[in-house]
């Protein structure tokens, strides 16, 4: 277990980030997480958290670039040097990478999320949702969501997935909706899609179970929005338990108390 604080200037994006780095096998260590003070900061400030590993030592991996992502995020979220990741791909422009690309990352032992944090809207809730289908990526569900009708594609804020079409067990995808800081199309009663960011888990847990890593990004994921956005315990909410609503999403099996006593140790008292 290694670990170093990294304070620096990069892309105008301030980062204080606490890097626990484990490799398999090491998968219950904590989750941590330090956000940078956005005050200082020229854009948002970013949270990142344990690496999602790949193998134990370095090696090429694929990357297929989902909506709005950033050469600059995938380089930080893979820990490679982002003129590095341009050599290898002949890139020329890493403003002009494009959906479903294919990117190789040399020289990497895994993947860890990437969350920015903004200032501009005051988020008072989370609601937790499941895709209610086996499969998924951001690519997939962006794309449905358009056929469903939605505008801007995909209608959550956040999109954890389940080791599907590519991606791994527990990676954090982030939605363009967060990107633009946007309204969510993810639960249209109570003003959830203004007051509310929409975090949804691939997989229908009416049916299979949530994985241990699926849980562990989530609980990261929302405690470090509770953090950040001062949102109260009691407003991380099921989709099914928003009033006005009829579902089981996030479906029946969905550990909720389990999930609920993990936040407990990042609220204040
Ligand atoms: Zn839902």
């Amino acid at each position: 277990m290694m670990r170093f604080i990294r304070n620096h200037f990069l892309f105008g994006f301030l980062i204080l980030a606490e890097f626990p780095i484990f490799l398999s096998g090491c998968a219950s260590q904590p989750l941590t997480h330090v956000a940078g003070p956005s005050s200082m900061a020229a854009g948002p400030s970013v949270a990142t958290a344990n690496l999602l590993s790949l193998a134990s030592a370095p090696q090429t991996a694929y990357h297929e670039v989902g909506p709005m992502e950033t050469l600059w995020r995938i380089a930080k979220e893979y820990d490679v040097d982002i003129n590095t990741l341009m050599q290898v791909n002949r890139i020329s422009n890493p403003n002009q990478i494009k959906v479903g690309q294919k990117l190789k990352i040399p020289g990497t032992v895994g993947l860890r999320p990437v969350i920015p944090l903004y200032r501009s809207r005051p988020w008072s809730y989370i609601v937790i949702h499941h895709t209610a289908t086996e499969m998924g990526n951001a690519i997939s569900i962006n794309k449905a969501h358009h056929e469903r009708g939605f505008w801007d594609g995909l209608g959550y804020h956040f999109l954890i997935d389940n080791g599907t079409l590519g991606k791994l067990d527990g990676q954090i995808e982030i939605s363009p909706r967060w990107v633009k800081q946007k309204d969510g199309a993810h639960c249209n009663a109570a003003g959830m899609n203004q007051k509310g960011v929409g975090v949804a888990l691939v997989g229908n847990f009416s049916q299979t179970s949530v994985s241990s890593r699926q849980l562990d990004s989530l609980v990261f994921l929302v405690s470090t929005l509770m953090k950040h956005y001062q949102i109260p315990l009691k407003h991380i909410i099921a989709h099914r338990d928003v009033p006005g609503k009829n579902t089981e999403c996030p479906g029946t099996r969905f550990p909720w108390n389990e999930f609920i006593s993990r936040l407990q140790k990042f609220t204040r008292r």
